[in-house]
């Protein structure tokens, strides 16, 4: 199956800015996003170390890769991150979220560490393909609060997980099969200014990948872009 691709990063209305990160191959099928944290601009060393490393390990593999792969791949962005902070005190503490699709052959296999997010856009709605590392997502899930207390919850950027942080990182690995529909990965700067829906009726209304990544950042932008904003579409040529 061939692939189209569209993507768009912005540094928002209110960060100085851009500690997101991306790497987008349609012909390879290879895609990552990563949401860099820590201060003085060591955030964007930690996303783009991420990005780099996952990309040069998938792509030295790219001819069998599987599950196994992706998570090598994010293992090495993470023992990385961490050799770079302990040999610059600037960079102590950085961190980043990643999230890593990869399709082929009607597979889509993922690998993802933190909150930024994969969803793809079924029959019946937006379905999200990840779970955030976040206690608010877990107090979420266990009902404890509604999805609009989650959204405006202040312990919501507060992580559990992300690399950067520790020797060895949990992973969160995942396969589906993919019938060419959309697929969405983006950081929390496009998840905290809109809600699923309306998301989902963006998607639904049609467009070519580029147009509707950008159609999303301004909406995440008149929303009030609190943060750094990463949109990747990714689906079948039809
Ligand atoms: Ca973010």
């Amino acid at each position: 199956m061939e692939l189209d691709a569209g993507v768009k990063t912005d540094r928002g209305r209110r960060r100085p800015n851009n500690e997101d990160a991306f790497f987008a191959d349609s012909r390879n099928g290879i895609f990552v996003i990563a949401d860099g944290m820590g201060g003085h601009q060591a955030g964007e060393v930690a996303s783009r170390i991420a990005v780099e490393t996952i990309r040069g390990h998938l792509l030295g593999n790219k001819d069998s890769l599987d599950l196994g792969t992706l998570r090598e791949a994010v293992e090495r962005a993470n023992r990385n991150i961490l050799d770079r902070s302990r040999d610059n005190a600037a960079l102590d503490h950085m961190g980043t979220t990643v999230v890593v699709a990869t399709v082929r052959n009607r597979r889509l296999l993922l690998a993802h560490v933190g909150d930024s997010r994969a969803y793809r856009l079924t029959d019946n709605g937006l379905q999200q393909l990840t779970d955030d590392h976040s206690l608010v997502f877990q107090w979420l899930k266990a009902g404890r609060i509604s999805e609009e207390e989650a959204r405006h919850h202040p312990q919501r950027a507060g992580l559990l997980r992300a690399l950067g942080m520790e020797p060895k990182v949990e992973i969160d690995l995942r396969e589906e099969a993919y019938g060419g529909e959309w697929l969405l990965l983006c950081t929390d700067g496009l998840t905290d200014m809109l809600r699923d829906g309306e998301i989902e009726n963006v998607l639904n209304a049609g467009g070519d990948p580029q147009q509707l990544c950008e159609l999303l950042v301004a909406r995440a932008n008149e929303a009030g872009g609190r943060d750094n904003i990463t949109v990747m579409l990714v689906r079948g040529r039809r």
